[in-house]
């Protein structure tokens, strides 16, 4: 029986990374967002470790990022990744060293790892303050659109009641399967799953073995395949144990007995004492959506694409399509940019999850042994040196996702150059909230250009500095607008040439 009914500006389905994020991005535009998932509450698997410095820069701008590396600090020393037969025999090292967690000259922000578990109740309390409302343990089971709204049927798991939620739009972060994007039709390109995992949450005493902590071990031996890793308690880990459904093998195999005994081969330790938490299903999986949007409807996260986790991009990719999507979202709410700046979200964060997909499968397939030649491994180009070309952007000159070299000069369709006005604050700490414009004279002229043309477009106006760093941003008289995810859309040198491209990079024509 459905028994209510309630009205959002934005549904969000899916409850991991992708979606609370996108909930916060939101919430930190003054967008109203409802989010539900089938889950009781924040996950208690922590897989997704390596936050990277783009998306910690995202978190910084909403004040999370001190929250999020104090989670992190249980790992503030594993790192590496180490190949062995067991965790009490010979390790080899696939690397050892520290990778660079900062880059100060062109980051705010350095990577941290913090476990999955510790950041979402993190970005649901971000969410919750910023006004989201969250509806746990509650399932999407039907989804229609029309040219007014979505609308939703919600049931909740406990008492079996259903709801309908009426919503401008939906963002489907439901997750590799996502229910969402098949119900739509939409197709995934890929090989789909290479292979299925059961995730073992379980807690012993390795003192003994583990003389250095990794970011995590690659186990095999004749009687299991596993990744171990760490978790945020010393004597609580995750083995990740691959089986294979062809020869008739499934997650309901791992009972508690099967996974002690797949505990102690791994650690090499037929004696162990080991209290297993939790046994739960996951499939490695690629694939990329076809496309990223049906009407109202917007996929995010794995729901749009999927790969291994080398390279550590899932979550952080999720993150960015939600952050990309959001400010887009508050502006056609908001009435200050058309409909059609909708469409640039599947342009730019498709383009970019395309190119991804095979440097990080190469990345995969060389951690495993597998030589690879044309092995793009320039983790800062990944990280920092995505580039758009969509209409939200004016006179990109780049054709490609990725250049050979990461620039730090203000480019159209690339991420702006981070410097430090004063001692605490990056030029990237202004980005989110709406436009910033640059310029190296009175900015008030180029302001005003704008809103003669969208008076309501929020813009912030900055005189750069005439130090060295700000080099970057010129030479003068070069006048820069960034948009709210802090990716440049028009540089120049005359107000009326930026009056002039203002329609367009916010689709006031449609
Ligand atoms: C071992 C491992 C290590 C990894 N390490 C990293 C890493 O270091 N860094 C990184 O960036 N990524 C990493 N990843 C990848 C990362 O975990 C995923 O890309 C990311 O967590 C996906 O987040 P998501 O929000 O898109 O989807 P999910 O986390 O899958 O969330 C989808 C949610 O949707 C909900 N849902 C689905 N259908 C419905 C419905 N009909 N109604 C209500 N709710 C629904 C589900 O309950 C689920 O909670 C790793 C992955 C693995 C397996």
């Amino acid at each position: 029986m459905i028994n209510s009914k309630e009205t959002t500006e934005v549904l969000i389905v899916g409850g991991g990374l992708a979606g609370l994020a996108t909930a916060v991005f939101l919430g930190e535009l003054g967008v109203r967002s409802l989010l539900v998932d089938r889950h009781a509450g924040a996950s208690i698997q922590g897989r997704a470790r390596g936050i990277n410095q783009r998306t910690m820069e995202l978190y910084r701008a909403v004040g999370l990022e001190d929250d999020i590396r104090a989670a992190g600090r249980p790992f503030a020393h594993d790192w590496g990744v180490a190949r062995c037969e067991t965790l009490a025999g010979e390790w080899h090292w696939l690397f050892a060293d520290d990778a660079p967690k900062a880059w100060p000259e062109l980051s705010p922000s350095e990577f941290c790892q913090a476990d999955q578990s510790a950041i979402e109740p993190i970005l649901i309390a971000a969410g919750r303050a910023r006004g989201t409302t969250y509806r746990f343990g509650t399932e999407l089971v039907s989804l229609t659109q029309d040219d007014e709204q979505a609308t939703a049927v919600l049931r909740d798991l406990a008492t079996g009641t259903t709801s309908t939620v009426e919503a401008q739009y939906v963002v489907a972060a439901d997750g590799h399967r996502s229910p969402i994007r098949e119900r739509l039709g939409i197709q995934r390109i890929g090989p789909g799953v290479v292979q299925h995992s059961a995730s073992i949450v379980f807690r012993a005493d390795l003192a003994a073995y583990v003389p250095r902590r990794a970011l995590f071990w690659i186990i095999a031996n004749d009687a299991v395949g596993a990744g171990l890793v760490t978790t945020a308690e010393a004597d609580r880990w995750s083995l990740n144990v691959a089986y294979d459904p062809a020869a008739g093998q499934s997650v309901e195999d791992f009972t508690t007995e099967r996974a002690i005994a797949a505990v102690r081969a791994a650690v090499g330790a037929p004696g162990l004492k080991v209290e297993i938490e939790d046994v739960a299903g996951w499939q490695q999986t690629i694939g990329l959506a076809d496309r990223y949007r049906d009407g109202r409807v917007f996929l995010a996260g794995d729901a749009a694409h999927t790969w291994p986790p080398a390279g550590a991009m899932g979550a952080n990719t999720g993150v960015q399509d939600g952050h990309n999507l959001a400010w887009k979202l508050a502006g056609v709410l908001r009435g200050w940019a058309g409909a059609g700046l909708l469409d640039t979200y599947e342009v730019e964060r498709r383009t970019v999850a395309a190119e991804l997909s095979d440097l990080i499968v190469n990345r995969q397939l060389k951690r495993v042994g597998a030589t690879i030649e044309d092995d793009t491994t320039d983790d800062q180009l990944w990280v920092l040196g995505q580039r758009y070309r969509s209409d939200a952007v004016a006179g990109a000159e780049h054709t490609t996702v990725f250049g050979d070299t990461l620039e730090r000069s203000v480019r159209p369709g690339c991420r702006a150059p981070h410097v430090w006005i004063d001692d605490r604050t990056s030029t990237h700490d202004l980005f989110g909230r709406g436009y910033v414009l640059f310029a190296p004279t009175n900015p008030k002229p180029w302001r005003d250009a704008i809103h003669r043309v969208q008076p309501k477009l929020p813009v912030e106006a900055h005189r750069i500095g005439v130090e060295p760093a700000w080099s970057s941003y010129g030479p003068a008289p070069r006048v820069s607008l960034i948009r709210p995810d802090g990716y440049v859309a028009w540089t120049g040198t005359d107000p009326d040439d930026l009056a002039a491209a203002v329609p367009s990079l916010l689709a006031l024509d449609d």
